[in-house]
């Protein structure tokens, strides 16, 4: 067969276009992550992921100060994700996701966590588009009805973003296998590069936000993606080696180093269910970074900065007005800093 051709980020850039935007306050970036349980508008449309040296409390908390959203990861008893999650809602005042899977003690702990105050569920599995996820979102539908918005993920096509919002899904998170970490088209053979993902899912014609998940380096990939029809993006890599990531700071003779490490990678697998199954991730240190309001700051410019170069005002604007061109591998050369070094 012949297969389709996929493009992401780096294959292309947004074409400036005239502006009439005088200061880049005029810029509106906010998102609406609804359901019928309410509306929550983030001013930044950035959620931090749901992986054991990302989320959990400081980073949730972080994250709402900042205008976007944290989403506690799972790779804990059902106590002590409550008592993360308690931290951020009661604690801090701050609100926050909190991820479940789609077997095991799932139920138990979607109830848990809906008795301490979560109102965004997020059903975090690695491949979304399952007979496992249909049966979890039938089931929490029943239990919680609307009260609840429920995130689910991960897809790589449109018929999977399509039948999980069919099956209950209020927002989908996009993309499979373009994370940092990631080692799944490696180890599998399978994935969709991330922008042709969401490429694909912003061809819907449900409404539920699309979040873009995984492989996003800096401010112009966010704004490629939100131009491609995302309405929020998921950050791993961005915001670790963070202050407010968990885990120790590393000290050694070439620095500073925080860990970070895929949830499927060999370590968090053995941590966390004491035995492997697939390896699709890996387990590394990245620099120590400092405060994640600095990232967050610096991400926040580009991304206005970006809007104001399509002449967009707001999120809705830049999708309707995004131009794209494909670059070759020497527009892609010339697209990153060059400097000759003679
Ligand atoms: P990053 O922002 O490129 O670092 O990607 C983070 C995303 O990678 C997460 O939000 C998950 O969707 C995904 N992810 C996390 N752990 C793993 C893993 O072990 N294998 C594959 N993907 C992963």
């Amino acid at each position: 067969m012949e297969p389709k051709e996929a493009l992401t980020y780096d294959d292309v850039l947004l074409m400036p276009q005239y502006s009439d935007i005088v200061s880049r306050s005029e810029i509106n970036m906010s998102r609406i992550l609804c359901s019928d349980a309410g509306t929550l508008r983030l001013a930044l449309p950035i959620l931090a992921s749901p992986m054991d040296t990302i989320t959990e409390s400081e980073m949730g908390v972080a994250m709402w100060q900042a205008g976007g959203l944290g989403i506690i990861h799972r790779y804990n008893t059902i106590e002590r994700q409550c008592a993360l999650v308690d931290q951020v809602i009661v604690g801090a005042n701050a609100n926050a996701g909190a991820a479940i899977g789609t077997t095991g003690d799932y139920l138990d702990r979607a109830r848990a966590l809906v008795a301490t105050g979560v109102r965004i569920l997020c059903v975090d599995v690695a491949h979304g588009h399952h007979v496992l996820m249909k049966e979890a979102l039938d089931t929490l539908r029943q239990v919680f009805g609307d009260a609840v918005h429920i995130m689910a993920g991960n897809v790589a096509t449109l018929e999977g973003y399509n039948d999980l919002v069919d099956w209950g899904a209020d927002s989908v998170r996009c993309n499979i296998g373009g994370g940092s970490i990631c080692s799944t088209r490696i180890q599998t053979g399978h994935g969709v590069p991330g922008l042709q993902t969401i490429i694909d899912c912003a061809k819907t014609d449900r409404g539920a936000p699309i979040v873009a998940d995984g492989g996003i380096r800096n401010a112009g990939d966010i704004v490629k993606a939100l131009a491609a029809g995302a309405d929020f993006v998921m950050l791993g890599s961005l915001l670790a080696g963070t202050d407010e990531t968990p885990g120790n700071v590393i000290n050694t003779r070439h620095g500073k180093f925080k860990s970070y490490r895929g949830m499927a990678s060999k370590d968090a697998q053995i941590e966390w269910r004491g035995k492997t199954a697939s390896l699709e991730g890996i387990a590394t240190t990245v620099p120590a970074k400092g405060p994640v309001e600095h990232i967050l700051e610096d991400l926040q410019r580009g991304i206005r900065s970006g809007l104001s170069y399509s002449g967009a005002r707001t999120i809705r604007e830049l999708q309707s007005r995004a131009l794209f061109v494909r670059q070759t591998a020497s527009g892609q050369a010339e697209s990153s800093t060059h400097i000759l070094r003679r």
